[in-house]
């Protein structure tokens, strides 16, 4: 039998009635003749929940308990939905991630998966059962631990399922019908896109679009799967969504093609650095060591031998990296006066692989922002992308007079 993968995020299975609404979505797929692997979520809010209540118990919390505590909302969807489809006759059993086993790296809340084995599984569907009921988001790692993959993880579960099950394709089924030029929630303009390239879509869910986890889009880009995104909400079962898929299948021809933002990056500033040779390595090698993930860097112009240098990470790393910096300090390898970390700002980013082959994209989004009077902190740029860091206030602003001045409402 062909196989499908179906994941439900938090808001598709928020309660029992989305619960049997879902199932009945995958209802139609096994009389269709597949069998289903279905892949839930927590129910929408439960996470976000447990990982307070982690909190509050311990700051500097276990990673590994805080793991056995954060992956168990997965637990009780799973088996709420298989009980559901048993309720309409449907064979099906759930699975937590340690059963399959769904095997893990050990770096707890972060694991990367690194094997699913599919005999158990496939073994099942041969006995005639049809839908196999997985909590996603979590894992086992070689010491026998439970781990999770990081927040937005199911969407990576239900990716390496299908690359697993070698699955004819593998549908998300979210809150949204697709995925947007922008986030709707931010821009009433934002257009759904009927297909979007594997290496755009992977740099909108890096740079902030929560739609997808990045690490969802490089395995389906590494392994070939027809990865589709739609809603769950929807009452035709053939709405088509997005495709994610590669760049020759894109139609459109436009220097951007969408807008994305993040609310967790922080700039931080060393000010007065001595200006010498290696003082770049003196202050992002004990970064790097302490596992700070810095993005954006800038070094000003010196004056009388003395530089500010300027990096972002994301908020929640600020504490570490401040640690890092005074311990660099403290130990002799640098020197500055101060550290300012400023938490109020937002980067927002154009991406495309249009931008490749069309110049003036750079431009257009600073004349932009200018326009509005938003004030640029910080540039960086690649290939197919351009972020900014601005004040956090001016975040829904940016986004909205950005996807305006590239159009993005229209087709193209
Ligand atoms: P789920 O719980 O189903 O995994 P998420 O909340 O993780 O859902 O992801 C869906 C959300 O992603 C949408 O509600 C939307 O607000 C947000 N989002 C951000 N950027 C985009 C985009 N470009 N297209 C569609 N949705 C986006
Ligand atoms: N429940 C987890 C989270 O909220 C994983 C997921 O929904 O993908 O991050
Ligand atoms: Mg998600």
């Amino acid at each position: 039998m062909p196989v499908l993968v179906m994941k439900f995020g938090g808001t598709s299975v928020a309660n029992l009635d989305r619960i049997r609404r879902a199932a009945k979505r995958v209802g139609v797929e096994v009389a269709k003749g597949y069998d289903v692997i279905v892949i839930v979520s927590a129910m929408s809010g439960k996470t976000n929940e447990l990982v307070g209540w982690v909190n509050e118990t311990s700051p500097l919390y276990d990673a590994r308990e805080y793991d056995a505590i954060v992956s168990s909302g997965e637990n009780v969807t799973a088996g709420l939905m298989a009980l559901t489809l048993q309720e309409m006759d449907i064979p099906a059993r759930s699975w937590q991630g340690w059963q399959v086993p769904v095997k893990t790296t050990s770096a707890h809340a972060s694991a990367r998966i690194e094997e699913i084995p599919a005999e158990n599984i496939a073994g099942k569907f041969a006995q005639g059962m049809k839908v196999a009921v997985v909590a996603g988001f979590q894992g086992i790692s070689p010491e026998g631990r439970i781990t999770t993959l990081g927040r937005g993880g199911s969407d990576t579960t239900a990716v390496a399922f299908a690359a697993a099950f070698g699955a004819e394709r593998c549908d998300i089924y979210t809150d949204v019908d697709g995925v947007y030029t922008t986030d709707p929630r931010i821009s009433s303009k934002a257009r759904k896109l009927d297909k979007i390239a594997f290496e755009e879509m992977l740099e909108l869910a890096s740079l902030g679009a929560k739609v997808l986890q990045t690490r969802s889009v490089e395995l389906a880009m590494r392994y070939k799967v027809k990865l589709r995104v739609l809603s769950s909400f929807e009452e035709q079962s053939d709405a088509a969504g997005t495709l994610v898929c590669d760049e020759e299948e894109v139609m459109e021809n436009r220097p951007v093609s969408g807008i994305a933002y993040s609310r967790d990056e922080a700039k931080m500033t060393l000010v007065s650095v001595a200006d010498r040779p290696g003082i770049a390595a003196a202050i992002f090698g004990p970064l790097s060591e302490a596992g700070i993930n810095v993005d954006m860097i800038i070094q000003n112009i010196a004056e009388d031998g003395r530089t500010d240098m300027t990096f972002s990470c994301p908020t929640d790393q600020v504490a570490r990296a401040k640690k890092a910096m005074e311990e660099a300090k403290s130990s002799g390898d640098i020197n500055y006066h101060d550290l300012i970390a400023d938490t109020d700002v937002a980067k927002i980013s154009a991406v495309g692989i249009g931008m490749r082959s069309q110049s003036g994209v750079a431009a257009t989004m600073f004349k932009t922002l200018s326009d509005e009077g938003i004030n640029i902190k910080v540039i960086a740029t690649s290939e197919i992308k351009i972020s900014v860091l601005i004040d956090r206030k001016y975040m829904e602003l940016a986004v909205q007079a950005l996807h305006d001045a590239f159009e993005l409402e229209k087709a193209g």
